[in-house]
């Protein structure tokens, strides 16, 4: 995904940068108002972390003039502990969601995660490289080639593409894929990945599915 992050305080913009980058995104960063507002307009931009207190034009006046031009990209305000009204303010402006300061980075991904689920898609169909899923229909592709995948394996690729560039626990995948039946210690998972693995990956040469051992799996988004 491509990130704007608006923030005033270099440290702190940089610190969330840095770290939207270590997660596999992409992100660029404004330090004032205006700045801000132009970049947002870029329809390119997933989702923007946008600091209240801003020179030049706050955040709260940013994004009310994002929604007045029609603009839905997500939008999560930084706030001061103190300043209710700013985030009340922020919400009624039409922000989607918004952060005290000073906050973990870890819930900074969280709640872009889920500001970002939101959105409502262009159509249903998810895209993350040349991989192409169409829940309606059922299919799936890998570089205009259509995959034979399990109704299982179809369910799996689904959640991991909603959440590309995220990690999706094992906790989360027998949730939603499983409907809880298999158990956490069963190796269900594990067979239905290496499944998906000889079907999406090894044809194309790809590696696009991450294991992070004891967690669980993410789709790359560059792969
Ligand atoms: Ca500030």
């Amino acid at each position: 995904m491509h990130f704007l992050v608006v923030e005033d305080e270099v440290r702190l913009a940089d610190l969330i940068v840095q770290y939207l980058r270590e997660s596999g995104h992409t992100a660029e960063v404004c330090h004032d108002g205006p700045s801000g507002l132009e970049a947002a307009r870029d329809p390119r931009v997933d989702a923007v972390v946008m600091d209240v207190m801003l020179p030049g034009m706050d955040g709260v006046q940013v994004c009310r003039t994002l929604r007045r031009e029609g603009s839905d990209v997500p939008v999560v305000l930084l706030t001061a502990r103190s300043a209710i009204n700013e985030r009340v303010a922020g919400l009624d402006a039409g922000a989607d969601d918004y952060l005290v300061k000073p906050f973990a980075l870890e819930e900074l991904s969280a709640r872009l995660r889920a500001v970002s689920r939101r959105r409502p898609a262009l159509g249903s169909r998810l895209e993350v490289g040349d991989l192409v899923l169409d829940p309606d229909e059922r299919r799936a592709w890998r570089a205009g080639t259509e995959l034979d995948l399990s109704r299982r394996e179809f369910a799996v690729l689904e959640i991991l593409m909603e959440n590309a560039g995220w990690v999706v626990t094992r906790t989360r995948l027998l949730e939603e894929a499983w409907d809880g039946e298999a158990d956490l210690h069963s190796n269900a998972i594990d067979v239905h990945i290496s499944k998906l693995r000889s079907k999406i990956d090894k044809p194309f040469g790809r590696a696009s599915i991450t294991t992070l051992r004891g967690t669980g799996y993410r789709l790359e988004t560059r792969s």
